[in-house]
């Protein structure tokens, strides 16, 4: 099915609005252009929810989410950027593990199984799609994800 991305994006940030409020943690949505795609909204929804959702928990209060729609005539890509803690290099090749957690010490204290990226990146590639992530430790984390318009079997 055709989803309105756009829409599809807002709503999901919707969703997620109750926890960025309790962090105290701003949200804001940028797209310049509408796009429409051929995708597994529920699937996909869940891997952005998760994306988003890590954006809001491991930031600091009074951090900054921006997440950001943009497409070309073959794909549409979403970045997700945080004002948060960020990734350490050596954890960013472990992160789409399961249950792999960066510092369990620190990572205790926030709730999760350590499930969230997995299941993103499994949505994704199940889309021929592709996910990235950049990181600063102490100054945040940006992920980009792309998946095609159509999906070509
Ligand atoms: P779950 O998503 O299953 O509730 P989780 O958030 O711990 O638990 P993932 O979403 O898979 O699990 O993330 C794995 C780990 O990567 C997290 O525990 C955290 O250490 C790190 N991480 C993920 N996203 C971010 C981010 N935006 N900023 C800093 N660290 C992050
Ligand atoms: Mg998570």
């Amino acid at each position: 099915a055709v989803t309105d991305v756009n829409e599809f994006m807002e709503t999901i940030l919707k969703r997620l609005r109750p926890i960025a409020e309790k962090a105290n943690v701003e949200v804001v949505f940028e797209s310049n252009r509408s796009v429409s795609a051929e995708i597994d909204a529920s699937r996909l929804s869940l891997a952005f929810s998760n994306l988003v959702e890590n954006a809001i928990k491991y930031n600091n209060e009074n951090g900054w989410v921006r997440v950001t729609l943009d497409a070309d005539h073959k794909f549409f890509y979403v970045k997700v950027s945080d004002s948060g803690m960020g990734i350490p290099q050596e954890s960013l090749d472990y992160i789409f593990e399961r249950f792999y957690r960066v510092d369990k010490s620190h990572s205790r204290e926030i709730g999760g199984t350590g499930l969230g990226l997995a299941i993103t990146k499994s949505a994704v590639v199940a889309h021929r799609g592709a996910i990235k992530v950049q990181s600063k430790l102490g100054e945040g984390t940006t992920f980009t994800v792309r998946i095609p318009l159509r999906y070509i079997v």
